[in-house]
């Protein structure tokens, strides 16, 4: 049980005792990043706490989160030189906080919440529990356990970690008490059909033709099980959107049947591309991430490489398994 854990009762006395919370995700910031720092920022600002939170550069928020309490953020240069209590979410290394990641050192106290098993710690306390589904499911029974005023703000950024992280609850992460916790932010006032359409259901026109350029550049490598594409910048140009909203593109290709491993290359400036890494469960390509310089978890990881698209691919391929 996670209120059993030493670290979770060290991380109850620790939030309970900060009057001011600095809070900081990874760089990059998915549902589960966003929505497990708001929402137990909304529950700390509404038990009377003073909270800011923030993420590294590029301070790009997706649009499919900007029904989240965002007036909680502030750009990285405004953060606390020296926070009273520095708390991380969802970041599996220090590095991960990018230009933040120098609170690390700074702070009077660190507290890392986290569900990556890659996780070693590198806080003063360090609640990290790979059994969670999202990180957000560790922060509901924080918020629970302090007592602290569950609103339908906090609850709905929640929802949207567990939601984002589980896959609409259809990973093999999805566990008895990911549906309980789920059940209680429905509970509290979170609604599945409003974050629901926000997350999966609204996307710009142009998104469709990026999508449809990535589909239609995806190759299928049968000796590999393998499936990817790149994403180039011109495709974002004449979409008219930003890097920050594709995480879900990924999605799109990795459900060719015929592959157990999708990659997605997305080009960034200066030579360097994104690679986000998926699988069934036969490969780890947590592993193939980690030994690339990156990190994420069996069946979802990345890294950032410095070569074309091309190179990182091969990159990949000559570490999956070949039938
Ligand atoms: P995505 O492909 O959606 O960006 O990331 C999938 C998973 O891999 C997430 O759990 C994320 O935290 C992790 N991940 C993605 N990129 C990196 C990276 O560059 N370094 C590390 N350590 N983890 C990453
Ligand atoms: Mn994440």
């Amino acid at each position: 049980m996670i209120r059993d854990l030493p670290a979770f009762r060290q991380a109850v006395e620790l939030l309970t005792s900060a009057t001011s919370l600095t809070l900081a995700c990874h760089v990059g910031p998915d549902g589960d990043a966003l929505g497990s720092m708001l929402g137990l920022g909304a529950a700390a600002r509404a038990a009377g706490k003073k909270v800011e939170a923030s993420f590294g550069e590029p301070f790009d928020l997706p649009r499919t989160y900007r029904f989240l309490p965002l007036d909680l953020l502030v750009p990285p240069g405004e953060v606390t030189e020296a926070p009273e209590l520095f708390v991380t979410f969802d970041a599996g290394s220090a590095d991960r906080l990018g230009v933040l990641a120098s609170r690390v050192a700074t702070a009077e106290t660190v507290l890392v919440i986290d569900h990556h098993v890659s996780n070693t710690g590198f806080g003063t306390v360090d609640l990290i529990v790979p059994d969670a589904a999202a990180t957000a499911e560790i922060v509901y029974h924080l918020v629970s356990a302090l007592g602290w005023p569950l609103d339908e703000e906090a609850a709905t950024a929640l929802y949207t970690g567990i939601v984002t992280d589980t896959g609409r609850f259809q990973y093999s992460n999805t566990k008895p008490e990911t549906l309980r916790v789920a059940a209680a932010l429905v509970e509290a006032g979170a609604r599945p059909e409003v974050v629901g359409r926000h997350v999966y259901e609204e996307v710009p026109f142009g998104y469709l033709r990026v999508a449809g350029a990535v589909l239609g550049r995806a190759v299928l490598e049968p000796e590999y099980r393998l499936v990817w594409s790149v994403l180039t910048g011109d495709d974002l140009a004449a979409g008219g959107i930003g890097l920050e909203d594709t995480d879900d593109l990924i999605d799109l290709i990795r459900i060719a049947e015929e592959s157990d491993v999708a990659v997605l290359v997305k080009e960034l400036d200066r030579g360097r591309v994104k690679v986000s890494l998926r699988s069934r469960g036969r490969v780890d390509v947590g592993a193939v991430a980690v030994a690339l310089g990156g990190g994420g978890h069996h069946n979802a990881a990345g890294f950032t490489w410095e070569g074309t698209a091309r190179d990182a691919i091969a990159e990949v391929r000559v570490r999956l398994p070949r039938d």
